[in-house]
């Protein structure tokens, strides 16, 4: 039996889950999107991700015909008619068909969709022995152009850097923003561990606000780490004693080696790997429980 995908209001089959080529989700990247993730028939952070789907979609004055508990409900049935404990969700949200021109008031109606499949997991070496990761020439997208809060379905931006790095040999980028401090990476936010201080990116450095990230930040304080939001630079980051990156897919996910240069011991850092630990904790204690 193939997966059922929620397709405005009813659950269909993959073969069936179509868009028109009208759509300006696919014409133009017009449209909102997110990533969550279910563990043991518990969502996390699912009320922050509808949030954050909903604050995207208003920016981009796309209204989306349904109120936001029947999105988590409908993330949930979703959940429920794949038989899914563990998941990773995309919730889309497109314009809606149009005609060949921009005007999205030619879009009557958005279509809404959700995909609820197996989790894909980076190789679980990288989670052992840390990742390697370059910064790239594309710079993060400037904030008064295209806000990287906006989780907006034109990813080129990200993709682009995800290129170079694949080029390089790597798995992840460090973008930059166009001040030249460090920004995030293609689809997980970065922090640095200095003398104990944890310090990532704030949002004015041209981020997404990521919901691990959020998450990670609670769980360090409550181990009464500090940590700081405060811009810095490829050099700090060269010179810090732990790097991690956060996101949804990823978890957390040690960084060893940037730009060619071993970051502290060159193995997973102490306080990284007792976040990581923390953090699987959290995911198999906190969320909205859906049962099969
Ligand atoms: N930055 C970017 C550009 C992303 O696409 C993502 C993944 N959604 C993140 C950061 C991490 O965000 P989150 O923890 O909410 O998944």
């Amino acid at each position: 039996m193939g997966i059922k995908i929620y397709m405005n209001g009813k659950w269909v089959d993959k073969e069936e889950a179509k868009i028109s080529v009208f759509d300006h989700g696919l014409l133009y990247g017009d449209g909102v999107f997110e990533g969550i993730r279910s563990y043991d028939c518990l969502v996390f952070k699912l009320k922050e991700h509808i949030d954050r789907l909903y604050e995207s979609a208003h920016t981009l004055m796309l209204e989306i015909p349904l109120r936001k508990e029947e999105m988590e409900q409908a993330v949930l049935e979703t959940l429920k008619a794949n038989r899914l404990r563990d998941a990773y969700i995309r919730v889309v949200v497109t314009r809606g068909e149009g005609d060949l021109g921009l005007d999205p008031r030619k879009c009557k109606k958005p279509n809404i969709f959700i995909i609820a499949d197996k989790i894909v997991l980076y190789p679980e070496k990288y989670y052992r022995e840390g990742l390697e990761i370059i910064t790239v020439p594309t710079q993060r997208n400037i904030p008064e152009a295209l806000n990287p809060q906006i989780k907006s379905l034109n990813y080129l931006n990200n993709i682009l850097a995800k290129i170079e790095a694949i080029n390089c040999g790597v798995e992840e980028a460090i973008m930059l923003n166009s001040f030249g401090y460090v920004a995030e990476c293609t689809g997980d936010n970065i922090f640095m561990i200095k003398n104990r201080l944890i310090i990532t990116p704030p949002p004015y450095a041209g981020i997404l606000k990521g919901i691990t990230r959020a998450a990670v930040m609670e769980l360090a304080e409550k181990a009464g780490f500090e940590v700081k939001e405060t811009i810095f630079t490829r050099h700090e980051l060269y010179n810090a004693d732990e790097c991690f990156l956060t996101g949804t897919a990823a978890e957390i996910i040690p960084v060893v080696k940037i730009d060619s240069r071993v970051i502290g011991e060159g193995k997973p850092g102490e306080i990284t790997l007792s976040l990581m630990r923390k953090f699987k904790e959290l995911t198999k204690s906190a969320g909205v429980r859906y049962s099969l």
